[in-house]
């Protein structure tokens, strides 16, 4: 195969590089890029929130001296976040762990609160709801552009949506 040409990714005839459709099986090449780039999870954020991330707790923490920011400090640790374009997982507690897994597809409203001490220090939250009823609430915070990413996850929960409306339509 020369430089000029490729391999179609669905019906494998060799076509020219510069190809956008396939003139074998038709198929549109940058539709089925985009499709498969949406197929595949991207990681938006893994970490543990940030130890303080309201000014309250600024406050305790000069009030302990010092004392309360250990106790933020190991709650931040105890928790962990991983958000990718198709899931949120929330893990907590550090001997014993509970998880939580969400599919974005589930979400129907992605809230950014901004409470008083958390506006204070640049800080807010993301309330992740469903209609579902059995749905519990997942609270999001202390990561950093927080709002920024709620963007983005409501893109791509919209993008999950169609995905799986497109696939179910095809199996159909
Ligand atoms: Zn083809």
């Amino acid at each position: 195969m020369s430089d000029d040409t490729k391999a179609c990714p669905v019906c494998a005839e060799t076509i020219k590089a510069a190809a956008i459709k396939c003139r074998f099986c038709n198929t549109d090449l940058l539709a089925f890029t985009a499709a498969r780039e949406a197929d595949t999870e991207r990681v938006l954020f893994a970490g543990h929130p940030a130890a303080i991330h309201s000014a309250w707790q600024w406050l305790v923490v000069v009030c302990t001296l010092g004392l309360g920011y250990i106790y933020y400090w190991v709650r931040g640790l105890s928790t962990h976040y991983e958000i990718t374009s198709q899931r949120v997982r929330v893990e907590q507690g550090i001997l014993s762990k509970s998880k939580e897994s969400v599919e974005l597809f589930r979400i129907d409203h992605f809230d950014v609160l901004k409470p008083l001490g958390m506006r204070l220090v640049g800080h807010c939250l993301l309330q992740l709801r469903s209609s579902d009823t059995n749905f519990s609430t997942v609270v999001i915070f202390g990561v950093a552009d927080l709002e920024v990413l709620a963007d983005t996850l409501r893109e791509c929960s919209l993008r999950e949506r169609t995905r799986r409306r497109v696939t179910t339509l095809v199996q159909a």
